[in-house]
């Protein structure tokens, strides 16, 4: 095929007979490809933050004495929110490697699903997150035992859930709800936003793949929260889906496996 490249290797056998490998060079040479991309995505996400707060450092020298406190804490607060743009950044690079370090590991451990959805709900609670009357929960009683890392199994539920309020509409609220299914458990987040148009779902789970470029940036988003869901589903045998309709709202729902214990 065009493009296609191989490696070959002959060994000698001690009775004279040879052996030739060949293997293709063709998926070596993607993944390298996509590593590089990510490096340059990255540092392109990096430098724009960091053009502004060097920008406004230095205009912020250039400035007499007698420049009005108003105009300096307006640069001032530009340089926080940059900085926490790149914090966030970093924090999110830092998670999507390590996601993907683990990705051989199956987790062995059995923890109960429904206890990390009501923890990291609780905590985006109070963390000003989320209000309470942002988030309508429908998680029910039982225990849903999964084998999970529990940090990483909070951790997509938490990107699940802000996305559905950071891309929902102001004032209605965001349904998250467990159901089992068979042997396995399903979470479902219900937003009544402005949905995703059908072309663009099947590449959300890309890295740095944005709808909309200013309103992800407006709203925080570093563009890798979905891609970071979809490691740790892959990692924990779950099947994402994500459903939406224009002007209706998204659902985002991922179910794992139950543990054999129940
Ligand atoms: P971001 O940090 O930009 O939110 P994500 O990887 O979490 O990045 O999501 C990728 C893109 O998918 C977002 O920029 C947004 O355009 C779209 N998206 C994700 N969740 C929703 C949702 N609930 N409603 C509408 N659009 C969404």
């Amino acid at each position: 095929r065009p493009g296609q490249r191989w490696t070959m290797r002959i060994a000698t056998l001690s009775h004279g007979g040879r052996i030739i490998f060949l293997s293709d060079r063709s998926a070596i040479d993607a993944a390298d490809r996509m590593r590089s991309d990510f490096v340059a995505n990255a540092s392109h996400e990096l430098r724009t933050p960091l053009a502004a707060i060097l920008g406004y450092v230095e205009t912020l020298q250039d400035m007499n004495d007698e420049a009005d406190a108003p105009t300096r804490n307006r640069f001032l607060a530009i340089i926080e929110r940059e900085a926490r743009r790149m914090q966030q950044l970093v924090i999110d690079l830092l998670s999507i490697s390590r996601v993907e370090a683990d990705r051989f590991r199956r987790p062995t451990t059995p923890v109960d699903f429904a206890a990390i959805v009501r923890h990291t709900l609780a905590q985006m609670k109070d963390s000003a997150e989320a209000r309470p009357q942002d988030i309508a929960d429908r998680l029910g009683d039982a225990a849903q035992p999964v084998l999970g890392d529990a940090a990483q199994l909070g951790q997509l539920v938490h990107n699940i859930v802000s996305n559905a309020m950071k891309y929902g509409r102001p004032g209605t609220p965001v349904t998250v709800e467990l159901t089992r299914e068979g042997r396995r458990v399903r979470l479902s987040v219900q937003d009544e936003g402005e949905g995703i148009a059908p072309d663009h779902l099947p590449r959300l789970t890309e890295r740095f793949y944005r709808v909309d470029e200013a309103r992800s940036r407006s709203v925080g988003g570093t563009g890798l929260g979905l891609a970071i869901v979809k490691h740790i589903s892959e990692r924990h045998n779950g099947q994402l889906d994500i459903q939406s309709e224009v002007g209706k709202g998204t659902r985002v729902s991922v179910s794992f496996p139950l543990s054999e214990a129940h």
